[in-house]
């Protein structure tokens, strides 16, 4: 048995604002979407220092190994200030593309590699699979694209939302049936604009 019973653990970030997790490799991905700190509850930001930084990554892979079954995860090198500010601005990038719109202000500058991630193909009696590949945390930050491109193909991944607040960034996987969900939480995000709603379908009456 793996130390710490890996396979009941939470993922650590998502687990803090008590989300219904994604399903699968995708629950990683959401993991580090909310390393963030949301505007209500505002938890900090994990990968606001290298300590925090840190203690998340070794939770959050321990998790990934828990429940990989695309055989992707591994450990991973220790972070450095580099790593750090190289996942912030990919956690931007990945804010951009899955919802439109950054959490920051995206910050270029030394330590940012470019935007262009090289998967690895291989064809074999398994068949024809893609895999995540690179060195260090660029192989971490490589799986989660192919991870959200996964989900795309399967038609899962836009039940990944991010808070419709204006404040609030917190992503959360939309179980309800026709995916109309977009708060993270109906009573601290949803209740202000829903009370105005009411307000004025009322005096419209
Ligand atoms: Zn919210």
């Amino acid at each position: 048995m793996p130390q710490g019973s890996g396979r009941y653990m939470a993922w650590p970030a998502t687990t803090r604002y008590g989300l219904s997790v994604a399903p699968g490799n995708l629950g990683l991905v959401q993991d580090f979407l909310n390393t963030i700190t949301e505007g209500t509850v505002a938890p900090p930001d994990l990968l606001a220092t290298l300590s925090s930084a840190q203690e998340w990554a070794d939770k959050v892979i321990e998790q990934w190994i828990s429940i990989d079954d695309l055989g992707w995860a591994k450990t991973l090198p220790r972070l450095t200030e580099r790593d750090r500010k190289a996942l912030l601005a990919f956690r931007d990038d990945l804010f951009e593309g899955l919802f439109g719109h950054s959490h920051s202000e995206t910050v270029s500058g030394p330590g940012r590699d470019n935007h262009t991630y090289r998967p690895l193909m291989t064809v074999s009696a398994k068949g024809i699979e893609l895999r995540p590949d690179g060195e260090g945390w660029k192989y971490f930050e490589t799986a989660l694209l192919l991870i959200c491109h996964q989900g795309q193909l399967e038609g899962i991944l836009r039940r990944m939302k991010s808070c419709k607040s204006e404040t609030c960034d917190a992503v959360f996987f939309d179980r309800s049936n026709n995916n109309s969900a977009v708060w993270h939480d109906v009573k601290l995000c949803g209740n202000r604009a829903n009370v105005r709603a009411f307000r004025e379908r009322s005096a419209a009456n």
